[in-house]
């Protein structure tokens, strides 16, 4: 069982999401538990309208949950010709999409969405981001940090690759020449929008520990 007091958690159950976190933070002697590791905390609802909302949502839940200094973070990706639409939707947009196939994945269904809704949208006008907000509660909810970062690109008028997940092989990022799916993942979390949150994170991450309430039990 890990020291208690040298612990944050992580509000996900994703795996690839702790283990990106677990490293860095690693050298700053913390270690990093996933909401598994608290079986007993209940699922938050992500009823926000924008990704601090929600992000700010799952970490204080976690926080108050655990008793620990807790991280969530919500992402998802905004289409200037949608009004920034799918946005906080972004992982169910194509739900009501009808399936073009029995057994049609959630991410085909949004993709195809996503390309029906900017079907005939001239490049010029297929401009959008993904975004992530990462925020950083203590238990007692006060003087949280919140980190931003986005990707910059353009929706595809058909999918490239086989890499990443969600909207991946639809999203072009000009600077790299590929779509997000075209990259390896260590090219991913160099340009991503996760990529950037983290750094974010990771370099104000200092301050915010040394100011933050509790003192570490020794
Ligand atoms: P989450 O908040 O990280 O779970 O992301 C919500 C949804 O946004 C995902 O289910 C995807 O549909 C989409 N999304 C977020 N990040 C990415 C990404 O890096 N590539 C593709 N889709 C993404």
């Amino acid at each position: 069982m890990p020291n208690a007091a040298q612990s944050i958690v992580l509000a996900t159950r994703n795996a690839g999401k702790i283990r990106e976190l677990e490293a860095p933070l690693r050298t700053f002697g913390l270690s990093v538990l996933g909401l598994d590791a608290f079986p007993e905390l209940p699922e938050v609802e992500e009823t926000g309208e924008t990704f601090e909302a929600n992000a700010l949502l799952k970490a204080r839940a976690a926080a108050e949950g655990s008793g620990l200094v807790a991280v969530a973070d919500d992402s998802g990706l905004m289409v200037d010709a949608l009004g920034g639409a799918p946005g906080v939707r972004s992982a169910r947009y194509g739900a009501d999409h009808t399936p073009a196939f029995p057994g049609e994945s959630q991410d085909a269904r949004n993709i195809r969405k996503l390309l029906d809704a900017l079907a005939e949208m001239p490049e010029e006008r297929r401009g959008a981001r993904f975004v992530t907000v990462m925020a950083v509660c203590k238990p007692g909810g006060a003087d949280p940090l919140i980190v931003r970062g986005e990707w910059e690109g353009r929706i595809l008028a058909a999918p490239r690759g086989s890499g990443g997940f969600g909207y991946d092989p639809v999203f072009f990022d000009p600077v790299a020449g590929r779509a997000a799916a075209e990259l390896t993942p260590e090219e991913k979390l160099a340009r991503s929008h996760r990529g950037r949150a983290l750094r974010e994170l990771l370099r104000l991450w200092p301050a915010f520990w040394s100011r933050r309430a509790e003192p570490l039990a020794e």
